[in-house]
């Protein structure tokens, strides 16, 4: 094809946005920017030596078999880890051969759940920011987002049951229970019971995102909204409590449901890779071994929280506004005196540090005095250093304001 004329694409690529975060990540690979925006776990939580155990056992004990095709639901040991994980966080029995679908990354689930529900104009409840991913995977399929606001305890759902009475009709509900992507923040128990419930009254369904409760370093752990109720489709991922390469992450919901998500995936790559889940299958069904490697990464994520919360409070002081999370990987800000982040985000890049602004997850792209700082993947003293670069970009920024 000549390169000038432009290939004749679908009317649907017009809704693909392109994800601020990869954007920026390709400009922090080159040159000497510390990186607080992308959500890299922390490298030293991978289980390397487990893995390579793992991976020589599987390949000489039971030979080509683990390298097959395999079904489109999943190997069967992971399916009934993922079962039996399912009813210890929810209480709820499943069936590991027809309510669990193993997917290729949560995002792959999403994506799934998109193409089998939504049609275009169908009404798609979000939390304000929401998830990028979420946005994107979506949008192609032309639904209408209705954000609503969220705080410190997630998304409101007093302001939804209000739009629900006045005549909302919302076929999806999207949240992030635990450790919100991009607020950190935790949707607490009674407003887990009243989106429950809220479901159950007007039909809708919700889906349940919840990558990075496992990475708990303070507080209780919540029941699932998938306690409350089962009109939820809940997914789940290894990516960040073992290691996102592999690109492993499950779907649990009601039977009809995941039938046709089960069709749709086979249309799609036809299964998961048979090795990635045999691999991480085997692991995790090792009595205590998820235990285990959770003492040892969670207090990576919480002394790396503490040490960005504390470099934040010293240089900024009430230059800067945030609720530390309990846990997850992201710390969200709010700059009362910037009246727009993207800003600051150029000149910091400039001094040699990277995050993502609010407005890459407002859902309307509006311009928001708020950021995203990602405290997983960088080292304590690169997250002190960080935090000295953000000064100057905000110095740079508010033209010498004084700190
Ligand atoms: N949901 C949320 C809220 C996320 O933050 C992410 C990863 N950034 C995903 C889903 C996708 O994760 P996975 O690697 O399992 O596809």
């Amino acid at each position: 094809m000549p390169e000038t004329s432009a290939p004749p694409f679908a009317r649907r690529t017009e809704r693909l946005r392109s994800s601020t975060i990869r954007d920026l990540l390709k400009l922090t690979e080159h040159g000497n920017v510390l990186s607080l925006a992308g959500g890299l776990p922390s490298p030293e939580s991978f289980p390397m030596v487990d893995l390579r155990r793992e991976a020589d056992r599987l390949l000489s004990e039971f030979g080509p078999s683990v390298v097959q095709y395999s079904s489109t639901d999943g190997v069967p040991t992971l399916r009934h880890w993922i079962a039996e994980d399912f009813a210890a966080s929810s209480g709820r029995e499943i069936d590991p051969s027809g309510q669990v679908l193993v997917t290729h990354g949560s995002q792959q689930g999403l994506d799934l759940v998109a193409k089998v529900f939504l049609d275009e104009g169908d009404v798609v409840v979000v939390e304000d920011p929401a998830y990028l991913g979420l946005l994107q995977a979506f949008d192609l399929y032309g639904p209408r987002f209705e954000p609503i606001p969220s705080d410190e305890n997630g998304m409101c759902t007093d302001v939804l049951a209000d739009r629900l009475a006045a005549g909302l009709q919302p076929k999806l509900v999207y949240v992030v229970p635990n450790f919100h992507n991009p607020t950190g923040a935790s949707l607490s128990i009674e407003r887990r019971r009243h989106l429950a419930e809220l479901a159950d009254r007007y039909g809708f369904l919700i889906v349940e995102d919840n990558p990075y409760g496992l990475i708990r370093f303070r507080g209780n752990e919540v029941a699932p909204v998938a306690a409350f109720t089962d009109r939820v489709l809940y997914l789940s991922t290894f990516s960040k409590m073992v290691a996102p390469g592999f690109r492993v992450g499950w779907c649990v919901g009601p039977q009809l449901a995941m039938e046709m998500l089960n069709r749709a995936k086979q249309a799609t790559d036809l299964h998961t890779s048979t090795f990635a889940q045999h691999l991480l299958g085997n692991l995790v069904s090792q009595p205590g071994w998820l235990a285990d490697h959770r003492r040892r990464i969670v207090p990576i994520y919480r002394e790396r929280c503490d040490a960005l919360t504390a470099s934040l409070r010293s240089s900024f002081g009430r230059h800067i506004q945030f609720e530390a999370p309990e846990g997850g990987m992201f710390l969200w800000s709010r700059f009362p005196e910037l009246a727009d982040t993207d800003l600051l985000q150029r000149t910091c890049i400039s001094n040699g540090v990277a995050f993502i602004p609010g407005s890459a997850f407002s859902v309307h792209r509006q311009p928001q005095q708020t950021a995203r700082f990602s405290f997983a993947t960088l080292s304590i003293p690169e997250l002190a250093e960080a935090a000295l670069r953000l000064v100057a970009g905000y110095t740079a920024t508010t033209r010498g304001a004084q700190l």
